[in-house]
């Protein structure tokens, strides 16, 4: 069984989550995003638990539902007692639909609007994370028109390179993200915010990158916040009570992709937690991480249909689909890599790019991949591990609607987003 849900049955026909994705592609149409619910759930379960078993009382792992946000998934995080982290006000709406306790969610962002953050006030939000000085004033101004105290983090750049792809690097001393440790930058923003009447502040946030895989990113992490909250605690006279660590587990998106083990380190992180706290003579405090890829990605599967294959002898053949860069822009942005296969055939292999329908060469959803090589027009082909960014990435572009989100239960499955339909595409157009 590949990714721990992809099998396929007796046919040599594709099953996702034990549903025929033949089947589930009659039913609803292509392209389609599919999710596995209960891995999902079982995703949340591993942080869940793992906090636990490993951090102090009051510590909590959050949903980062940029990774994939819409009503029904804002509900599962929820029933799994994950926190949820939002970045604009369309996530927090989201979240706010699906009856999610504004307590437990965090604001997020290197730009939030004055709009933006009255809604967040005035829905309760838990914890906003502050990114910048100009956000700090403006965040004062606005729980003072509103006559809150708001609890805030402040966002602390640590200076560490998790050594992965550029893009989605965040925690180093020339980050956009955040306020520098190195320069300074860090501890003066402290020291504003402690002198606001209307924000509290209750912690430190950091967020080092996605796609993490190296051995001791967050532990290198952890070395250097627990000693820059230990000086500010020094410094403040008083206990910082929570530690955000951020998200960026990396996940496999191919067969021998490596693995990382995320009950193992995160009981690794709270050894060197330990460890650096008793060192500096403080409190362990309360632990947050961010998972958002890690979470949902390898919970989902996207079925296209072949629109057309074209046969260049002697240079390649591409297998053209009813989607594209669309639905999944992910190779397009970072050349990410994914798994291709086709959900019927199980034939004699050839090399193709599999291209989508826009109207862009770079329209890529995974170049060099092997298909039988009978594969045409009609035939059904499932892109794995897309859970993640790739319905929260997607976008109109040729005015190709988003496709809907189907959710695969032990006993079924269901719509949780509609597909957009051509009324749905034009209907902001006077
Ligand atoms: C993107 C992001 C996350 C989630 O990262 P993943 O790689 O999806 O786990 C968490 N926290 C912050 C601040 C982020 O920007």
């Amino acid at each position: 069984m590949l990714f721990g849900n992809i099998d396929r049955n007796e046919k040599g026909e594709l099953l996702f989550a034990g549903h025929s994705v033949t089947e589930l592609a009659a039913q609803y149409g292509t392209p389609l995003y599919l999710m596995d619910e209960q891995r999902i759930r079982d995703n949340c379960r591993i942080y869940t638990q793992a906090f636990r078993e490993n951090f102090p009382e009051g510590s909590m792992p959050l949903y980062a539902s940029k990774a994939c946000c819409f009503v029904q998934l804002c509900r599962i995080a929820e029933e799994e007692g994950m926190g949820l982290d939002v970045v604009s006000a369309g996530e927090l709406f989201t979240a706010m639909k699906a009856g999610f306790p504004a307590e437990r969610i965090h604001f997020h962002g290197n730009v939030k609007k004055d709009e933006e953050i009255d809604y967040a006030i005035s829905c309760g939000v838990g914890t906003f994370v502050v990114d910048n000085p100009d956000e700090l004033e403006a965040l004062q101004k606005r729980a003072e028109a509103a006559g809150v105290v708001q609890n805030i983090l402040l966002r602390i750049t640590p200076g560490i390179d998790p050594h992965t792809y550029v893009a989605v690097n965040t925690g180093t001393v020339d980050s956009k993200f955040g306020s520098a440790i190195e320069t300074g930058q860090a501890e003066e923003i402290i020291r504003r915010a402690e002198a606001l009447p209307n924000v509290h502040v209750t912690g430190l946030h950091c967020h080092v990158g996605s796609m993490v895989f190296d051995e001791d990113v967050f532990e290198r992490t952890v070395a250097v916040m627990v000693s820059f909250l230990a000086e500010m605690e020094r410094s403040l006279g008083r206990k910082l009570e929570f530690l955000n660590l951020g998200g960026g587990y990396g996940v496999r998106y191919i067969k021998d992709g490596k693995k990382v083990n995320i009950a193992e380190k995160i009981s690794d992180v709270a050894q060197a937690l330990k460890a650096c706290c008793a060192e500096e003579g403080i409190e362990v405090p309360k632990i947050q991480m961010e998972p958002g890829r890690s979470i949902v990605a390898d919970a989902g599967m996207t079925v296209y249909t072949v629109g057309s294959v074209k046969r260049l002898d002697g240079f390649k053949n591409f297998a053209a689909v009813d989607g594209g860069m669309t639905d999944n822009p992910r190779y397009v942005l970072y050349g990410s890599e994914y798994t291709v296969l086709h959900v019927t055939k199980n034939g004699v292999k050839a090399r193709f790019d599999l291209v989508g329908r826009c109207c862009e060469s770079g329209d890529i959803i995974q170049p060099k991949v092997m298909l039988p090589a009978d594969t045409c027009r009609g035939d059904l082909i499932a892109v794995c591990v897309t859970g993640a960014y790739n319905y929260s990435m997607a976008s109109n572009y040729n005015r190709v609607g988003r496709p809907p989100v189907v959710m695969l239960t032990k006993d079924g499955s269901y719509v949780a987003v509609k597909r957009e339909s051509l009324f749905d595409l034009s209907r902001l157009d006077q």
